[in-house]
């Protein structure tokens, strides 16, 4: 079988397929999509650290509530008129004052530690925010790329599909449904010749020699390895 156009085919192909490399695979479209997940990722965190710090505000409002509640009792302790009393009811207004004071004293200490607390979400939240901004602004930088290699390479593709569909009528149509499919499949080169007497040119796995007798009449065979069509030279 003859395969010159065939393998006239896939010399035009690969043009197509670098640029279809140059188009799907640019350095500005790897780190755009790097950028978009920092992005994403900040934006979660954002929203993390929003409830952290809402949950943290409802705790806050809780202790100052309870804090004026000790406060008012202890006010209303100290205001007693503790001439009349015995030395019993003394005793037990003086262990009710250290021990509203206690609470006063640990809700202190508390409302303290969700302040620090309330201050590390809101550097936390500074430091995501400028994150994103940044991830952003560069993803905005990338994409101006992207939109200008896309410019310059669209034509150029168009130009190759053309030629191919032109040049794809000279080809066999079973082997070219064999060639498209494989194409389709992202394997690239599609075609390649037998190395030696019976290795694929490609991955170099050696082939069944019931496969390679039998070469000469179907013109090609397929590396049951890297799915390539095998021809000899
Ligand atoms: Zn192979």
């Amino acid at each position: 079988m003859d395969l010159t156009n065939l393998l006239k085919y896939q010399e035009l192909d690969e043009k197509l397929y670098d640029v279809e490399q140059k188009l799907t695979k640019s350095p500005a479209r790897k780190r755009a999509s790097e950028l978009s997940k920092i992005a994403k990722n900040a934006q979660a965190k954002s929203t993390e650290l929003e409830n952290e710090a809402g949950n943290i505000l409802k705790e806050i409002d809780d202790i100052k509530e309870k804090f004026e509640q000790n406060k008012k009792s202890l006010e209303s302790l100290v205001s007693k008129d503790l001439e009349n009393l015995s030395m019993e009811d003394l005793d037990k207004i003086s262990s009710l004052k250290s021990k509203i004071l206690g609470n006063l004293n640990y809700l202190e200490k508390h409302l303290q530690k969700h302040a620090e607390s309330v201050n590390r979400i809101l550097m936390d939240f500074n430091k995501t925010k400028k994150m994103y901004d940044e991830a952003r602004r560069q993803f905005l930088e990338c994409k101006a790329k992207i939109d200008e290699e896309t410019k310059t390479l669209e034509p150029e593709k168009a130009r190759l599909e053309k030629e191919l569909e032109t040049l794809s009528k000279s080809v066999e149509s079973k082997l070219l449904a064999e060639y498209k499919k494989r194409r389709s499949d992202n394997i690239f080169p599609v075609v390649v010749p037998l190395e030696g007497t019976n290795f694929c040119g490609r991955c170099r796995m050696e082939l069944p020699m019931a496969a390679i007798s039998r070469i000469k009449d179907v013109g090609v065979i397929t590396c049951e390895h890297c799915k390539r069509l095998v021809y000899k030279k």
